[in-house]
């Protein structure tokens, strides 16, 4: 059933112009796709609101454009080159390629579910009186799958920190893990494999070297650190955004946009004075997770999932999972990054890079906490928050995209009733005037009820119609999208009218 709508949500990105297959003509190359004319304008939409919410909303938050290439030894101090590394496993029938950590947390989910369902059809079964903490420290199929889940936590959670990659293995034949595919168990053994992508600088004559794809923006800022620092006279604590792509070596790549391996990220590392950084971790989950939900996707969409295994280089990490179709999935990580990465810097480069406290007279290397989330994968949670088909009280159903209106491609329809009596004059006429304002669309083919379905589908949150009574009082019909009401306004008052509710200064206030 939820396998049904991320379908429709895929098709439906390809039918309205929003994501394409990359080389569609060439059948596509696997996990890398394109934004049509309507993915554009929402994914620059979702780019906005975040950057104005780091840079305008914060006056101790600068942004950076780094180069895609950098100097090699920054991964090899990174821990890239050593440690950017996943665990996978082949199942030898299907020939199909897994990651050994997903397969085991999918397992994980699947205890989850269990207790779910029971706690579900008890609800049902005692209605008003159902004591759900009662029953979950007492019902006996629920205690047996909570106690295997967190057995199989533990069990899992040492063979990651202890790298065993046997160990990992042992732990899906001791699960009885199978292929989705084969439905068998005759798994490979767990290989470490690296997922940066490498390519070469200059002509293999004159010595060509190796060089990376960056698979994260964050090197960017902290290699840039000082030059943002003395540059722009920053006092810690301050921080730095960027957007840019990052490219990954994904080893599984089946889950559309989720999972890509060419995709953006919108990253801030926020440098703070050491000691201090686990207030600052706590203070950016808050915001994060705010900004989140100023969205109006429901508090009941999102959760925290605190990372079992740290990276090498952090002190604290934790998620911000979306309940997409498939499940609470990632959309954000936040990490307390230590001084680790500057350190490296410092270490590899040969250079210093302290930062002089003029409040405390010292030098030190300041801590970071970093906010890091997914162009793609947000653009994922929009998508299927939006997607909606809905039954319509004449038996009609309708496919609506529910998209917060700041982040809908198009903001306005200009509509006229027919194509004359001097209808799409004033049309444009109104368009040419609000061009300047909102991205409007004007259109004038088919019905004005299909016309209404089209802008619904791509998530336009108002039309207007022109009609012969325009002519004559310079007032048009304006419908919203969710309600389909319509309401009479005057053409002069559409600007403040829709700024109010489709810019994305209005989202931006609710996070003030
Ligand atoms: P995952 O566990 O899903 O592989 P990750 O923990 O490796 O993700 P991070 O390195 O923390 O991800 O990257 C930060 C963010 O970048 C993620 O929260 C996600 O939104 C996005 N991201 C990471 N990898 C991809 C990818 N292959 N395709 C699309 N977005 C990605």
């Amino acid at each position: 059933m939820a396998e049904d709508v991320f379908k429709k949500i895929v098709s439906h990105c390809k039918e309205y112009g929003f994501v394409f297959p990359s080389s569609d003509i060439y059948d596509g190359l696997g996990a890398v796709y394109d934004y049509g004319q309507n993915g554009v304008e929402l994914k620059n939409n979702i780019k906005q609101y975040w950057w104005q919410a780091m840079v305008l909303l914060h006056d101790n938050i600068v942004g950076l454009d780094s180069a895609v290439f950098m100097h090699p030894t920054v991964w090899k101090a990174s821990g890239h080159v050593d440690a950017f590394n996943d665990p996978l496993i082949d199942n030898r029938d299907s020939k199909k390629r897994y990651r050994a950590d997903v397969l085991i947390e999918d397992q994980l989910a699947k205890y989850d579910e269990k207790i779910e369902k029971e706690v579900a059809k008890a609800r049902k079964r005692f209605g008003e009186s159902f004591d759900e903490a009662m029953f979950c420290q007492t019902n006996p199929r629920v205690l047996e799958n909570a106690k295997k889940r967190d057995a199989l936590h533990n069990r899992f959670k040492e063979a990651l920190e202890a790298n065993d990659l046997a160990e990992i293995k042992q732990i899906i034949l001791d699960e009885g893990i199978v292929c989705p595919i084969s439905g068998t168990r005759n798994w490979t053994d767990v290989r470490q494999f690296n997922l940066m992508f490498k390519t070469e600088v200059g002509s293999t004559a004159d010595g060509a070297s190796t060089i990376y794809l960056r698979p994260e923006t964050a090197q960017g800022i902290f290699v840039n650190y000082l030059n943002v620092q003395k540059t722009g006279r920053m006092k810690v604590p301050f921080g730095i955004a960027q957007i840019g792509k990052a490219f990954r070596n994904e080893i599984v790549a089946r889950q559309f946009i989720f999972r890509m391996r060419e995709f953006e990220q919108m990253e801030m590392q926020y440098f703070v004075r050491p000691g201090t950084e686990l207030e600052w971790f706590k203070a950016w989950k808050e915001q994060r997770m705010a900004w989140h939900q100023a969205l109006g996707f429901g508090a009941e969409n999102y959760r925290f999932h605190d990372h079992d295994k740290l990276a090498h280089y952090a002190n604290a990490a934790t998620d911000i999972e979306f309940h997409m179709p498939f499940g609470f999935k990632e959309v954000e990580g936040i990490h307390s990054r230590t001084d680790f990465d500057l350190s490296q810097h410092e270490k590899f480069s040969g250079k210093s890079i302290k930062y002089f406290d003029p409040e405390t007279n010292e030098s030190y290397t300041p801590y970071v906490i970093e906010t890091s989330i997914g162009v793609d994968r947000m653009f994922l949670s929009v998508m299927c928050h939006a997607y909606c088909e809905e039954q319509l009280e004449n038996g009609e159903t309708r496919t609506v995209l529910r998209l917060p209106a700041a982040l809908a491609p198009t903001k306005l329809a200009i509509l006229p009733l027919v194509r004359k009596d001097g209808l799409p004059e004033k049309a444009k006429e109104i368009l040419n005037d609000l061009k300047f304002h909102f991205n409007c669309k004007y259109e004038e083919k088919d019905t004005i009820g299909k016309r209404y379905r089209r802008q619904d589908a791509v998530g336009t949150p108002y039309c207007i119609t022109v009609d012969h009574d325009t002519l004559a009082d310079n007032t048009v019909t304006l419908r919203d999208r969710d309600t389909m009401q319509q309401q009479r306004v005057p053409i002069s008052e559409l600007p403040a009218l829709l700024e109010e509710k489709v810019s994305i200064t209005a989202l931006l206030k609710k996070l003030a």
